[in-house]
């Protein structure tokens, strides 16, 4: 019987990494639930290729335009409120991905956990924002949540059955992007294409931004601590340009174990998907000789958002909610071009501190935390 899988957010960046790797994994995998916001063209070539049981398109329009290019007996169709949870919870699937963008992932998330699924997390929301509501709710099992982010992966493979209190701590590695070494005094000058250009991966605009601010590097901290049950002093980000050392853990006697790879997101989706068993593929792999990898400390005052999300993560509660939600605002406003790069962090610096956060939050706490500050930070923007 071959494994079944949900793919939420399949239209996304990871979403078709993920269904690109499924693919390869078949026939011992299979493809059962696609999901997405509003890309209906790209789901009908998906959905044509992998004929899944249930296709979800949150966008009511989207799901016509769908029904129109497939066909109305072609498959279960949703749309609208619900469907992304259905999609999470839909029978007889083993593995859900999680792949969609931004807080929107949570729910689907908690209800995939809920319904006893493993969760194949590439949302950072969920965790950021809700990592002390699934810990309260006894969610965060280990080997009920694995991570596809490419250093959580590393650290979970690095970690393997030793218990937390052996690590000292983690190293998470950042490529620092595109204007790593770029002088303080420019990065005021920063444009909208210099930041979508990163020089390592190749991921949506929303997360090519947060890599570009460091925002991201300050989600994923966020995530470790609670993917891994660590304190935040534990988890340490040191830049390292060549994306090749994807991160490590340091142990308490002082061996550290890292794990590499080619920069290629195929690879920890993979894992996430096969997990405990290792199985070959085609992509092209690491060179080792000929490599010379440096490691240096992050400047926190170039990227300030790396110590914002520290903060939000000592204030605990809502706080996270809080970050993640400006930042997102925030960030929007940036791609649209109505807010300069270096705007970002005081956007959200002021936010955060205007902000009173709720101390262990239930989902409506959340919610709230998240709405207050996403018309704050556009009341600010705005001025
Ligand atoms: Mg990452």
């Amino acid at each position: 019987m071959p494994k079944k899988v949900a793919v939420l957010g399949s239209t996304g960046s990871i979403g078709k990494q993920t269904l690109e790797v499924l693919a390869e994994l078949a026939p011992d995998y299979r493809v059962a639930v696609l999901s997405a916001n509003r890309s209906a063209d790209l789901m009908a070539i998906q959905a044509k290729q992998f004929k899944p049981e249930l296709v979800v398109l949150s966008d009511p329009e989207a799901a016509n335009m769908f029904e129109r290019s497939v066909g109305r007996d072609f498959c279960r169709l949703e749309s609208g409120a619900g469907g992304q949870v259905l999609a999470a919870c839909w029978p007889g699937v083993e593995i859900v991905v999680v792949a969609l963008v931004g807080f929107s992932g949570f729910e689907s998330v908690v209800a995939a956990l809920e319904a006893g699924k493993t969760v194949a997390l590439a949302n950072k929301e969920a965790l950021v924002v809700g990592g002390e509501f699934l810990e309260k709710r006894g969610l965060l099992r280990r080997g009920k949540l694995i991570p596809v982010d490419s250093e959580h992966s590393a650290i979970w493979q690095c970690l393997g059955d030793t218990p937390s209190g052996q690590v000292s701590r983690i190293w998470l590695t950042a490529s620092g992007g595109p204007f790593r070494d770029w002088p303080g005094d420019q990065m005021e000058q920063v444009t909208l294409k210099q930041t979508l250009n990163h020089p390592n991966w190749c991921m949506g605009p929303k997360i090519t931004v947060d890599s570009a601010t460091l925002m991201n590097k300050g989600f994923e901290v966020l995530e470790a601590k609670w993917l891994f049950g660590l304190e935040l002093d534990q988890i340490r980000v040191v830049i390292h340009p060549q994306s090749i050392v994807h991160s490590a853990v340091e142990y308490i006697d002082g061996s550290i174990i890292a794990q590499l790879g080619l920069p290629d997101m195929r690879l920890p989706i993979q894992y996430a998907l096969t997990y405990p068993i290792r199985v070959k593929n085609r992509w092209p792999k690491l060179n080792i000789f000929g490599q010379s990898w440096v490691f240096h400390e992050p400047d926190r005052k170039r990227f300030p958002c790396l110590d914002l999300a520290y903060r939000a993560g000592k204030t605990g509660g809502t706080a996270a909610a809080c970050l993640n939600a400006a930042n997102e605002v925030a960030v929007e406003y940036f791609l649209k071009g109505k807010l300069s790069f270096s705007a970002i962090p005081k956007v959200i610096k002021a936010i955060l501190d205007e902000f009173r956060p709720v101390g262990l939050p239930e989902l409506e706490d959340i919610v709230a935390a998240d709405s207050w500050a996403r018309k704050a930070t556009q009341d600010y923007i705005a001025g």
